[in-house]
This record gives C-alpha cells, sequence and structure tokens, in this order.
C-alpha cells in the first residue's frame, strides 16, 4: 500500500472540515458574502504549516478541495498544487506575530462601514458593552477595546508589513480592521477565533447604528 502523505491524511481532513462548518456559520451570518473573507487554522508553528481557503471560492459552499496547506513563507506545501486566498500573507504574519491557532476574516456591511468612517482616526473605542466580556482576557464590561483601523491596499507585501508593525507596537490585539474592507481575528484555536469574530461583529452592529442617531464618542 503507498505511504499516506500529510495531506492526505485523516487528521488534516477532521481540520478542514472543521474550517468548514466554521466558515458556512459565518457565512449563514452574511459575513462573507459571494467570495468575500478568507480563513486559516494553523496546523503546526515550527515550521509553519497553515490550512487556509484557496483564491476565488465561494465561502457560503465552501468544501474541504477548497482548503489547501501552505509551508513556510506562505509558499504552497510540497504536493499542493493552485493559489491561495490573497491575503494569505496577511495570516502567516497574525500567526507569527501572535502565535494564533486560527485567522478568520469577514467581510460584513458594519465592519465594512466602520472601518471606513474611522479610517482618519486609525481606530476606534468598543466601551461599555457586557458582549466585550466575550473577547479573550475580558471579565467587565468596563473595559476600552481599541479596534485599529488599518488602509486598505492590494499591496499585500506593504500590507502584511503594516501588520506585522501593529501587532509589534500592541500585543494583545484579538482583531483590526482594513478600512472599507473587513475584519481580521483569531484567537488560540479555531473555536476561539470564530468566538471573537462572533463578538466583534454584535459590538459592531452596534457601534455602526450608535453613529447613525448620535455621534459616535468612541474614539
Ligand atoms: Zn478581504
Amino acid at each position: 500500500m503507498p505511504t499516506q502523505t500529510f495531506i492526505e491524511s485523516e487528521a488534516l481532513h477532521a481540520e478542514r472540515r472543521a474550517l468548514c462548518r466554521v466558515v458556512g456559520e459565518l457565512a449563514a451570518q452574511g459575513w462573507c458574502q459571494g467570495t468575500g473573507g478568507n480563513f486559516s487554522v494553523t496546523l503546526d508553528r515550527e515550521p509553519l504549516r497553515l490550512l487556509i481557503t484557496r483564491s476565488g471560492v465561494h465561502k457560503r459552499h465552501l468544501a474541504p478541495e477548497h482548503l489547501m496547506v501552505l509551508g513556510p513563507g506562505g509558499r504552497p506545501a510540497e504536493g499542493e498544487t493552485g493559489r491561495p486566498s490573497a491575503e494569505a500573507l496577511l495570516h502567516v504574519e497574525i500567526v507569527a506575530a501572535t502565535g494564533a491557532g486560527s485567522v478568520l476574516h469577514v467581510h460584513s456591511v458594519a465592519n465594512t462601514l466602520l472601518g471606513e468612517h474611522f479610517a482618519a482616526h486609525g481606530g476606534f473605542l468598543l466601551r461599555g458593552y457586557e458582549m466585550l466580556k466575550g473577547l479573550e482576557g475580558v471579565t467587565t464590561h468596563e473595559t476600552d477595546i481599541f479596534v485599529p483601523v488599518l488602509r486598505n491596499s492590494q499591496d499585500m507585501p506593504a500590507l502584511a508589513a503594516e501588520v506585522a508593525a501593529l501587532l509589534g507596537d500592541r500585543p494583545g490585539l484579538h482583531g483590526f480592521l482594513l478600512a472599507g474592507h473587513g475584519l481580521y481575528a483569531w484567537g488560540a484555536s479555531l473555536d476561539q477565533a470564530h468566538r471573537h469574530v462572533e463578538i466583534f461583529e454584535f459590538l459592531f452592529e452596534c457601534a455602526a447604528r450608535r453613529t447613525s442617531f448620535e455621534p459616535f464618542t468612541g474614539v
């Protein structure tokens, strides 16, 4: 019998199915319409092995074959073919800087508008909401959580360098926004990253709706 490769292993299939389940739930919320968003799970850190969505796949119908494994530097692992998501380099930077077990990137209406609205300020604060306690390490609603906003760019190496600088300056972040584009959130595990996306998106809805009837004072 031929030796089974890692790419074909049952352990990797389980990771593929788990990521597809989470992306399906995020898509059901309307947070990654069409081909929007990209998603990864860290399989190994040293050397890096990352399971990530391929480029251009419809996220509501994500299937295990729509995922691929990247190695160090975000290059396709041995035995892989095809192209990863265009923003794979950002996942690589986030994992390197934070040790994240999973990075999830969604395009919701609220996060798109909030990022655009606060881009000139470089970010905004979320404060006073009970749901803040869903972010790892937060134990009271009396907490200020800063959400950085970076300018959007199609120049991925330049954007990845900005992300690395941001994460170096602000250890302990759970996520940031790209202006007019979307949220990057992460966690120690896939479940924790999923929870962080849900919490951020709930809080973004609160913040976005508040800006429609009063000047938002979170800056
Ligand atoms: Zn995106």
